[in-house]
């Protein structure tokens, strides 16, 4: 049994290591008795629940500042499922494998992935979390031109919660004790994104990959990552060389190519991989002969 987990290729420091490591206990408990895409779903749901990361609640606003999600999920058997600018859900790693799970389609996007969430059930919920800290991006500014000098004083702490406050994408691979893998990637988004723009995040093959070889989940420039698939690229480069070096070669291409991104990855053999090209990527990972799950930065460039 193997889980890994990210949140998100960064610039800045990353202060959510609390939140990687409970989604990974939550996967290895859920594991014991499920399979790696309970583990994965299990994962991200925590995951998504953390407003300081950009998927679920917390996730970036559009341009006219409302919140569109994305999410998707694969299995070693190809089964996939994902929705693409999902509005007003608590976890779209959910509806993800509901559509993978309960309908003939890959990806459901916009209003009628909303109507799916609410035809399954799934309770109306509003992820707003992200316009809390775009109001106070707009408090500092206005405190910083303040004369009454009280103002000032709080100004140290407030720029300090603002640096704390965000974080990336998340994702998820796992490999269970019967040897099914599962790969799952959930977002808000990039900042200023257009409405209706999606990203790499709810495309198989680009953000999530999983085959018989491997499972992936990527974070970064969505554009460029569906440009070159880089998750199929990498997912299947497992068949030849293990997690580490296929992650090495995808790192490789993203160099070349000039992408942001950052990548985990998990082999049939329950190798794992990771690395990122600019940035850093928090991430954190358990395999079974560890006692507890171990978190680290990674930063590949
Ligand atoms: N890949 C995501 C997107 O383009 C963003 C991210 O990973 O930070 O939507």
């Amino acid at each position: 049994m193997v889980v890994v987990v990210h949140g998100g290729l960064s610039e800045k420091d990353f202060l959510a290591f609390d939140t990687l490591i409970r989604a990974c206990e939550m996967a290895r408990e859920v594991m014991r008795e499920k399979e790696a895409i309970d583990g994965v779903e299990s994962a991200i749901k925590i995951l998504e629940d953390d407003p300081r990361l950009n998927a679920g609640t917390g996730s970036f606003p559009n341009l006219l500042g409302e919140i569109e999600m994305s999410a998707s999920v694969m299995k070693n058997d190809y089964s996939c499922g994902g929705v693409a600018a999902i509005k007003n859900v608590k976890n779209p790693i959910s509806v993800a494998r509901a559509v993978m799970e309960k309908t003939r389609h890959i990806l459901l996007v916009g209003e009628g992935a909303n109507l799916f969430a609410s035809l399954l059930g799934f309770e109306p919920y509003n992820p707003v979390a992200e316009l809390t800290i775009e109001t106070l991006k707009e408090s500092i500014c206005e405190a910083e031109k303040e004369k009454n000098p009280i103002y000032h004083c709080y100004l140290e702490k407030a720029r300090e919660k603002l640096r704390e406050t965000h974080w990336g994408t998340v994702g998820a691979v796992a490999k269970d004790e019967k040897g099914s893998l599962a790969a799952g990637t959930s977002t808000g988004g990039v900042k200023m994104q257009l409405p209706g723009r999606v990203g790499d995040s709810p495309l198989i093959g680009c953000g999530t990959f999983a085959c018989p070889f491997g499972a992936v989940s990527m974070t970064g420039e969505g554009e460029e990552i569906i440009r070159w698939g880089l998750a199929r690229r990498i997912g299947e480069w497992m068949e030849k060389v293990d997690a580490q070096k296929a992650v090495n070669m995808g790192i490789e291409l993203a160099r070349e190519k000039k992408i942001f991104c950052g990548v985990i990855a998990v082999n049939s053999q329950g190798e794992i991989g990771w690395g990122a090209n600019g940035g850093i990527l928090p991430l954190a990972y358990w395999k079974k002969e560890m006692e507890e799950p171990l978190c680290m930065l990674t930063n590949n460039s």
